[in-house]
């Protein structure tokens, strides 16, 4: 027989019981089961590739606005805070977000110790309901209630608890479903783990005294930069310095007037070089500068910019007003491809032993002599 007029009664026989099977399913419920496992599926795709870009990301700004567009593809909470320890505990960072824009600050910090309290012992996502009848009701106070929380998440890292994350109620919609419960739920915990890999990173590389690039981080960016002169054909600079007879300051005013004044030092520092250059505490009360793209000329300039800067300092401190000189000693490298970085911080410590030993307060600049003795150019 031909095969033409034989397929449609044969298709005809299997859609009926193709049909009978599909309505069995469907009012049994489990295409309906089906439907929502596949959208579970999606959304936890949604989630695996949300938490790659957050764990792509470096800073805490970045994240915690990616994580906000996030929510706000979902639904739109009328207030969002997010409460963040600093590493060491000894503060609180607000980040606070109302209707849908950052705002001033409005949960009141005293009442973090209580709710860190309770995550402490209970580090699971909460219903603001569900934690007052737990801690008895207005026990966060009126302060809190007034912001109208729905939702509090702990934000947990290898140390433990480290903040807390709070949806305040939602603009439109009524009541946080389920889902939307269990999309904050998980995006916080991938936050909280991508927050504390960038405050690890930056731990890692931040002097913690000052904020400036710790040692470590300097030598490895000057070996970059360096590798960098080569390649791109042009100069950059190292400048080294010391602060003037800071054991004495110390003695006169203490150590912690001697930090105050590290910590001033450090600020004028970074805003004497630019945005691209490399301001590092080296140790101590020795810092440097990485400065690229420049010439004997204007490495010298920026160098006095800062000598300068940093005598003109006057720092308050208690009743006082302290002030401080520093010396100076700089090298260019030039794109040979040869030079490492620790033959340009010894260059670089070879002019400044000579702007100490040439009297304090100036700037020496590295010039290889015969011999590779240093003669150096004093300025001031
Ligand atoms: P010079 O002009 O030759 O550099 O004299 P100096 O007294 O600065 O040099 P010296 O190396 O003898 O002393 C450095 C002092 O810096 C000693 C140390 O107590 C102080 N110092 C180093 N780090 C810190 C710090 O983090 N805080 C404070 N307050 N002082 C520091
Ligand atoms: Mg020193
Ligand atoms: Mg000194």
């Amino acid at each position: 027989m031909d095969e033409a007029i034989q397929r449609p009664a044969s298709e005809a026989g299997i859609d009926a019981a193709f049909l009978d099977r599909f309505n069995f399913l469907d009012k049994s419920g489990a295409l309906d089961a089906l439907e929502k496992l596949r959208r579970e599926n999606r959304e936890l795709d949604t989630l695996i590739t949300d938490a790659a870009c957050l764990f792509g990301m470096k800073g805490v700004s970045e994240m915690l606005d990616f994580v906000i567009s996030r929510l706000l593809d979902r639904f739109v909470p009328s207030r969002l805070f997010f409460l963040i320890e600093s590493p060491r505990g000894d503060s609180l960072s607000q980040y606070s977000y109302r209707n849908l824009k950052p705002a001033e600050p409005e949960f009141p910090e005293e009442r973090y110790a209580p709710l860190r309290q309770f995550f402490l012992s209970s580090p699971y996502s909460v219903s603001y309901d569900d934690l007052e009848a737990r801690l008895g009701r207005g026990a966060l106070g009126e302060g809190v209630a007034g912001l109208e929380p729905s939702l509090l998440f702990p934000m947990l890292g290898i140390d433990g608890l480290y903040g807390v994350a709070i949806l305040c109620r939602k603009i439109v919609g009524g009541d946080y479903s389920d889902t939307e419960r269990m999309y904050a739920d998980r995006i916080v915990r991938f936050l909280s783990i991508g927050i504390q890999n960038s405050l690890h990173r930056d731990g890692a590389m931040i002097d913690a005294k000052t904020g400036l690039f710790n040692h470590a981080y300097l030598m490895r960016r000057l070996e970059e930069e360096i590798a960098r002169t080569a390649r791109h054909r042009s100069s950059i600079g190292l400048i080294m310095l010391d602060v003037d007879h800071f054991k004495r300051f110390n003695d006169s005013y203490g150590h912690l007037a001697g930090d105050a004044v590290l910590c001033a030092l450090a600020k004028t520092l970074r805003k004497a070089v630019r945005s691209e250059d490399v301001p590092a505490r080296f140790g101590g009360e020795e810092f440097c500068a990485i400065v690229v793209h420049c010439d004997e000329r204007s490495l010298m300039e920026v160098a006095e910019r800062v000598r300068r800067s940093i005598e003109a300092m006057q720092v308050e401190f208690g009743s006082r007003i302290l002030s401080v000189t520093a010396s100076l000693g700089c090298c260019l490298v030039e794109p040979s491809g040869r030079d490492t970085a620790p033959l340009c911080i010894e260059r670089a410590d070879r002019a400044l032993y000579s702007s100490k030993a040439g009297g304090r307060n100036r700037t020496t600049l590295y010039r290889p002599g015969l011999l590779d003795r240093a003669a150096l150019l004093r300025a001031r």
